[in-house]
């Protein structure tokens, strides 16, 4: 089977699927693998370093005659670059990346259309056997690293406590909510750099987790037993708890010099936790990093994909940190695609296989249909009688 890797060309992307060391790994288990020209070298790896490994290095055009293309963004994630290429895809080619199948279900329909199979891999299940599969993760996490740098530099202040001769300088004040993978590894990032660090989330079972890394958890007065899904996740609470929330966070929220929001609900808009009244109670020259802006942002003021100054606050509204620190995303993604990849090759590809959870939980399209329930939902779709899967 021809594995092919594409170059990224959504703006800002410099990630790639598959770094010069996953190559022999995958030679070894009898693909052939294809890079596109220059798909590393935004992300640190050149066109020599993959052929040093066994990969041929291809045109764009050559790219599409692959049996399967590994991609960091495909179809609605690739932006623009998926009007140019769908049309280049080929009935029964196998496509995996990022797709962001829910937020929007049109474009699925398109590689419907195409005949592809398109697989997502943000909806790998969170179970213990895929979590080497989790790009969400594994991105995530560094991201969480990256949006703490962030904050530090645009902070008037340094992070940790200093005594020296001049004076004694008192630590800076880090509030991170939500506490996931991001928020957990941004929270780990400012204990390393010396801040005071609190963290708040509306999972109660999170405490532990926040305490266990030395930081102090914010504990509201709010219901919140019935918070977590059961995957794990955060459910949307009503507007009157959010209400209640953002009353009850207001006087923390002050009280910091740097707040980093990573709080999100799957699928569905971004909580808003800062209002713009709030932003303008905290002192001037405090950071807010808002993790969430691409979905909306958890911070009223935020402009998404702008740095902006609002009553001497410094909102960051970031939308791809990952690709900020594209050498080690691209190093952890490519672990997670590969090992997805063999995964299916294992149950069957280029056969689709039809008896197994990871590969069921993340087929988007296949034989020209939509095939995902929730996707299918989105898109306004009725139930499939029977996933077609052969
Ligand atoms: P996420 O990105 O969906 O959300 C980030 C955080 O925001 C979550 O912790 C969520 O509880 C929080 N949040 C939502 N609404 C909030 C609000 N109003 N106020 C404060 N916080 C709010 O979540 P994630 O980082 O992807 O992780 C979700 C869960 O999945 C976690 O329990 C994580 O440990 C778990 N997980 C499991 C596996 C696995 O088992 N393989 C892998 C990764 C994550």
């Amino acid at each position: 089977m021809k594995v092919a890797v594409i170059k990224e060309s959504f703006p800002g992307e410099r990630r790639v699927a598959l770094v010069p060391a996953s190559v022999k790994p995958l030679i070894k288990s009898g693909l052939e693998v294809f890079i596109e020209e220059s798909a590393g070298v935004a992300a640190g790896f050149s066109d020599e370093q993959y052929r040093s490994e066994g990969a041929t290095i291809v045109s764009h055009g050559d790219v599409f005659s692959a049996d399967c293309i590994l991609t960091v963004r495909t179809a609605a994630a690739a932006g623009e670059a998926w009007e140019a290429d769908r049309n280049r895809l080929k009935s029964n080619q196998v496509v995996i990346g990022i797709c962001d199948p829910l937020g929007s279900p049109e474009a699925c329909a398109e590689a419907a259309e195409c005949g592809i199979a398109l697989f997502s891999l943000e909806l790998v299940p969170r179970i213990t056997r895929a979590q080497s599969m989790d790009v969400l993760s594994s991105q995530a996490n560094i991201a969480g690293y990256k949006a703490v740098l962030l904050a530090a530099s645009a902070l008037p202040r340094i992070l940790p406590m200093m005594t020296t001769a001049a004076g004694t300088v008192k630590p800076a004040k880090v509030l991170v909510l939500g506490a996931g993978v991001a928020g957990l590894q941004a929270i780990a990032t400012a204990k390393r750099l010396g801040a005071q660090v609190s963290a708040y989330d509306v999972r109660p079972a999170v405490k532990e987790q926040v305490q266990s890394l030395g930081a102090k958890f914010v504990e509201l007065d709010l219901e919140t037993s019935s918070s977590e899904s059961a995957g794990g996740y955060a459910k949307a609470m009503d507007e009157a708890f959010y209400t209640k929330q953002r009353e009850l966070l207001g006087k923390v929220i002050a009280d910091s010099d740097v707040v980093i929001c990573t709080a999100l609900i799957p699928g569905q808009k971004a909580p808003t936790l800062v209002t713009s009244e709030m932003v303008s109670q905290m002192k001037p020259g405090s950071v807010i990093v808002d993790m969430a802006a691409e979905r909306g942002g958890n911070c009223e003021a935020t402009s998404c994909g702008e740095t902006t100054c609002v009553d001497g606050v410094t909102i960051v509204g970031p939308t791809n940190l990952p690709a900020d620190v594209a050498t080690h995303t691209s190093q952890l993604y490519a672990r997670n695609i590969t090992t997805f990849l063999m995964h299916l090759v294992d149950h069957g590809l280029p056969q689709i296989p039809s008896d197994d959870e990871i590969c069921r939980e993340t087929l988007v399209t296949h034989n020209g249909q939509i095939v995902h329930p929730k996707v299918r939902e989105r898109a306004g779709l009725p139930p499939l009688e029977q996933t077609v899967q052969e």
